[in-house]
């Protein structure tokens, strides 16, 4: 795994950190970020949201009830720890 020790103040743009933030939906706070593609996010979030934190279980409920696959929109998860962020691939999807 290819591991970066990055400078507090030259943290890269769009990669999280421990200040995640609460959801707008749920309220809880994360400490896990993710990513989909631009239109998948437009067509689940809603408007008033859409600037905001969503956690990956509130986008998976919305994106379901519409009958959209997260498993194959989603690129990556990051998991925001203590003093550091790991990037998560997701590899496979099991479904029930
Ligand atoms: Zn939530």
């Amino acid at each position: 795994m290819e591991k970066k020790k990055i400078k507090k103040e030259s943290w890269p743009a769009g990669i999280p950190d421990q200040l995640v933030g609460e959801c707008k939906i749920c309220g809880e706070h994360s400490y896990f970020d993710w990513q989909v593609g631009s239109k998948m996010w437009e067509q689940v979030v809603p408007k008033e949201h859409r600037f905001g934190i969503i956690c990956l279980p509130c986008f998976d409920k919305m994106a379901t009830e519409k009958g959209m696959d997260v498993g194959d929109a989603l690129k990556i998860v990051y998991f925001c720890g203590k003093g550091k962020t790991i990037a998560l691939k997701p590899v496979k999807e099991y479904l029930f």
